[in-house]
């Protein structure tokens, strides 16, 4: 099993992993998650989308995909006292915050990551997801 980064995409700093919106696996051959995920050196936040799919012919197609979209600290201030859950790393679970958060952010405008050269994590171009809170639950929108 291999584990992958959440490091901020500017400075390459260890990020604050702020909320677990959607988690399947990490299995030995795929792991998909998408996290709220914040460095405090940059003041930046992120909605991070990550695909690890081991079963794509290798040249086909990458077995790594990763998406995000930029969050401001406000936004992220927002999540971390909004968010109704209180196992909010818990990313298998399925109460209405968890759904929501997740249904929401599936529908967000994100940046898909080259994995591979020179642009490989730069955060130049990211898409910006925005915070907002419906009948008491944190759910994303595209700026
Ligand atoms: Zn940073
Ligand atoms: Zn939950």
């Amino acid at each position: 099993m291999r584990t992958w980064s959440d490091l901020c995409l500017i400075c390459e700093g260890q990020q604050d992993f702020v909320v677990n919106v959607h988690e399947a696996g990490p299995y030995e051959r795929s792991h998909d998650y998408t996290r709220v995920l914040y460095c405090r050196a940059c003041s930046v936040g992120e909605l991070r989308s990550f695909s690890y799919d081991g079963f794509v012919v290798f040249g086909e197609e990458d077995e790594v995909m990763v998406w995000s979209a930029i969050l401001s600290t406000a936004d992220v201030d927002l999540v971390r006292t909004a968010f109704t859950c209180p196992v909010y790393l818990a990313g298998g679970c399925e109460c209405p915050q968890h759904v929501r958060a997740y249904d929401t952010s599936v529908r967000v405008h994100k940046t898909r990551l080259p994995e591979h050269g020179p642009d490989r994590h730069s955060p130049a171009g990211r898409s910006v997801a925005v915070v907002a809170v419906v009948d008491g639950l944190v759910e994303f929108r595209s700026a």
